[in-house]
Formats: structure tokens, C-alpha cells, sequence
């Protein structure tokens, strides 16, 4: 199901990127299993430039919770600390839309988005065209529709759009990205994060079991 053929030449063909605004060199690709969904976040931080996964610093530590909440990771168990432990992988694709981790975690620019696009429908195409599609944040919702359109306003909801390259109907979910909750340390706005994703949770259960089976 997954082409891991074309994700490697995409990884060999994105290297021209490194050279960007001075990006780190070192590509972070995406990863997971059983992809029904696709989570893009926006570029790797520090942990991740160092580890070469997706969301494996503080942000990812909060974003792997809430993925928990719509049962988007597969499990979590608790050490004898108290403390939550993610092992295993993603149940659902996740990534990034710029691979290679900016200078001093910047927000990518318009041109790193605008030449991450076309990889990222690439990679979306090789994990199988997943009809639920989640942007997280402002960058990734911009990547996957083109437009600059308000995150706060638009997360949270479904958002129904026609594929122009499968001709099928794709479910858009952009979420706020956690690490705005955690600069804020709003505990509303944590809440609310975390009612998106139990709300997108339920909704994947419906959709799965719908005699249409959308999903
Ligand atoms: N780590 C990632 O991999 N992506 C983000 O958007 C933030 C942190």
C-alpha cells in the first residue's frame, strides 16, 4: 500500500532544498502505518533534525496525546513515573510540509512552502491517497489548500473539498498546532485542542462504520 520506492526518490530529489535559506541538511522524513490519515505538521525543530522523525520534541510530545484522543496512535502506556511513553508508530501517516529543520526554528518561507507542495501531494499519492487529510497549524493548512486562509477559524471543522487528482471527495480537519497552545499556556485553548481532536475521533469512527464506509 505504501510506495516506499517514490518516497525515497522524492527524499533524494528534496536534498536541492537543503540549499534553502540556509535549512538544515538533514531530510526528516515522514513516517507511519495503516495510513487512513495524513497529518502534516510544519518543519522538523531540533529533536527532530537530530532523531530524523517527525514530532519527537515537546510539541510532538503533546501533538502524540492528543493523536491518542482520536485513536491516530496505536498506544501509549505510562512508566512508573506518571509519565506518557509513545512507542510504536503512527496509525495514520505523519509528516511534515517542509522536511529539513530551518535556522532557529523560523516559519518556513512562502517559497519553501510553495516547492514543498508538490512533494507533498507526492507523498500523499505514495502513502495511498488518504481521504483525511489533517493540517496542523497555519503553515500546513496553506501547503495543502494554496491559500492563506485563518487556522483559528477554520480548525476544528470538516471541511469537504474534491481531490482534483483522485476526483474524490477529501476530508480537510486542520487542527490548531500545539505548539501555539503551549506558547500561550492557555488552558482553554488546551481544552479546546483537545475537544477537536475526541470530536475528529468520533467522526472517523462514524465515517469508518457508515455502511458508505467513506473512509
Ligand atoms: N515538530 C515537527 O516535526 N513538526 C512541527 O510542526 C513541529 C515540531
Amino acid at each position: 500500500m505504501i510506495d516506499y520506492d517514490a518516497l525515497e526518490e522524492m527524499a533524494l530529489e528534496q536534498q536541492y532544498m537543503a540549499a534553502f535559506s540556509g535549512l538544515s541538511k538533514t531530510y526528516v522524513p515522514g513516517e507511519g502505518d495503516n495510513p487512513t490519515a495524513f497529518i502534516i505538521g510544519e518543519a522538523p525543530g531540533a529533536d527532530e533534525d537530530v532523531r530524523r522523525r517527525p514530532f519527537v520534541g515537546p510539541a510532538g510530545q503533546v501533538l502524540r496525546q492528543l493523536m491518542v484522543l482520536a485513536d491516530l496512535w496505536a498506544s501509549s502506556v505510562q512508566d512508573s513515573t506518571g509519565v506518557n511513553r509513545y512507542p510504536g508508530a503512527p496509525n495514520c501517516w505523519l509528516t511534515n510540509v517542509v522536511k529539513f529543520r530551518p535556522p532557529k526554528n523560523r516559519k518556513p518561507t512562502d517559497s519553501e512552502i510553495k516547492a514543498s507542495r508538490e512533494y507533498l501531494i507526492r507523498e500523499w499519492v505514495a502513502v495511498g491517497s488518504p481521504k483525511l487529510i489533517i493540517p496542523v497549524g497555519g503553515i500546513a493548512l496553506r501547503a495543502v489548500t494554496g491559500k492563506p486562509i485563518s487556522i483559528l477559524r477554520a480548525a476544528g471543522k470538516c471541511h469537504k473539498y474534491l481531490s482534483a487528482h483522485t476526483g474524490k471527495t477529501l476530508y480537510i480537519w486542520p487542527m490548531v498546532h500545539p505548539s501555539y497552545a503551549m506558547r500561550l499556556q492557555n488552558e482553554q485553548l488546551n481544552e479546546l485542542l483537545e475537544q477537536d481532536w475526541e470530536r475528529l475521533g468520533n467522526w472517523i469512527m462514524k465515517e469508518r462504520t457508515s455502511p458508505i464506509g467513506e473512509l
